[in-house]
């Protein structure tokens, strides 16, 4: 078995009746079903469906009641799909989806004009009828969330050429002497009417417009152009690194190494002075993908860095298999490391694994000097947080900088 549930009916049984609330929609195995609307002298035959066919899906979403009468015409097997799996699958839909998917279904109930069920008025919108957890109030969320979505899609788009994208650098420092080793580039949006966009919320968009592409060479360009000045503050005779951020889409195909490598010796500077950073979860969900262009990336002397390590919950073997120089441990843990036994764990076992895979590692989200001080006790290599510095923009590194080398000496 398959673990679906299964309803067997004798010809003429009624399966559902209009004005019913749908609490599951069903698939034909075997057989077939008339669908009648109406009541009474006026019920009339609409359709007949046979194997394959799927009907109840309308009230399954939308909660509101039956439209149709259904009747078995023959012995007829029926799989039940029922409300709570459908649901779970739509709360992790795209809020664009789960709206435009909500307006559909209004101009379906709308489009047989007095309404499905009989009795009914004509259906005034998904979710107004119902229970509690579909109301109006999270309709309206939803619907908010979705114009929000597309607007800024659609604006995004824009934002490269009407020049409202920014990179912010955030100092990394070395643990050992309290010396700056590089910057992570993190992107900004200064939306013209809604302010900063965290990249939290556009870079997602922008992977799934496809947009990324050009916002990726966009940071690109704007990082390896912005290190020629930034590198000057470091340390002279240190190896120091710009570190920028690579999303899932940019990995697919060679371009990116063409990209990166142009882009480098355009400006004469070494590959090891880049680093790429790649989060768990897009390294485990597309690791032959991405193992290709790694492999490329890393023969050039680019440095790979996982970050959000401790965050995907999957296998470790990946660590053998792929080229990473560098493991970034991330903030969840490394702000909990004494307030949690397991994320201490987890960082203890970061950089052990790190140490005996000759990696080095970042601390990200280093907020004070107690948590700064166990991470130097426990081996890490770097520190990156808001007690060393704020992600800002370029003009204000020097400043930054002369502040950092005035204040406390060691980490
Ligand atoms: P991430 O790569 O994990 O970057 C670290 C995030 O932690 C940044 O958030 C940074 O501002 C924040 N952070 C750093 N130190 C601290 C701290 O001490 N405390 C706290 N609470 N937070 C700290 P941000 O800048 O909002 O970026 C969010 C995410 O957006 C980044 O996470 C990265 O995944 C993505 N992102 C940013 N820029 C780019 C980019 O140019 N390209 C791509 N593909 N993704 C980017
Ligand atoms: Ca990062
Ligand atoms: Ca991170």
């Amino acid at each position: 078995m398959d673990g679906l549930t299964r309803e067997i009916l004798a010809p003429l049984d009624i399966i559902c009746r209009a004005g019913d609330s749908g609490v599951c929609a069903y698939v034909i195995e075997e057989g077939c079903v008339e669908v009648l609307r109406g009541e009474g002298a006026d019920q009339r035959l609409v359709a007949v469906l046979t194997e394959g066919a799927m009907f109840g899906e309308v009230a399954l979403l939308d909660r509101q009641p039956r439209t149709a009468t259904i009747r078995a015409l023959v012995h007829t097997k029926l799989v039940r799909i029922e409300r709570d799996h459908v649901e779970q699958l739509l709360l992790r839909a795209d809020p664009v989806i789960q709206h435009l998917l909500r307006l559909l279904l209004a101009r379906f109930r709308n489009s047989f004009g007095a309404g499905g069920a009989p009795g009914q008025g004509p259906a005034q919108g998904v979710g107004q009828v119902g229970d509690a957890a579909y109301g109006e109030q999270q309709d309206r969320d939803l619907q908010a969330s979705a114009v929000r979505t597309l607007s800024l899609a659609r604006d995004l788009s824009h934002a490269l050429d009407a020049d409202q994208l920014e990179l912010f650098y955030q100092p990394i420092i070395t643990f050992s002497d309290r010396s700056l080793s590089g910057f992570e580039a993190l992107l900004r949006w200064h939306h013209p009417k809604l302010g900063l966009i965290s990249p939290m919320e556009f870079i997602p968009l922008a992977e799934k417009t496809g947009l990324i592409h050009r916002v990726g060479q966009w940071v690109l360009e704007r990082a390896t152009s912005d290190w020629l000045a930034l590198r000057g503050l470091c340390p002279v005779g240190r190896a120091c690194q710009m570190s920028i951020n690579l999303s899932a889409p940019e990995l697919g195909g060679d371009h990116i190494v063409d990209a990166i490598t142009s882009s480098l010796s355009g400006r004469g500077i070494p590959a090891h002075e880049l680093r790429v950073e790649l989060t768990e979860t897009i390294v485990i969900r597309s690791i032959d993908e991405v193992s290709r262009a790694l492999g490329q990336l890393r023969a050039t002397g680019v440095g790979i860095a996982l970050d959000d390590f401790g965050t995907g919950y999957a296998g470790l073997d990946y660590l053998q298999t792929l080229p990473f120089s560098c493991i970034k441990i991330d903030k969840s843990f490394v702000q909990q490391i004494n307030t949690s036994e397991r994320s201490l764990h987890i960082v203890k076992t970061a950089l052990e694994l790190a140490r005996g895979l000759g990696m080095t590692t970042v601390a990200e989200g280093i907020e004070d000097q107690v948590i700064a001080d166990q991470l130097k006790a426990m081996g890490c290599t770097y520190a990156q947080g808001y007690h060393f510095g704020r992600p800002m923009p370029k003009s204000a590194v020097a400043a930054w900088l002369a502040h950092f080398n005035s204040g406390p000496g060691a980490v």
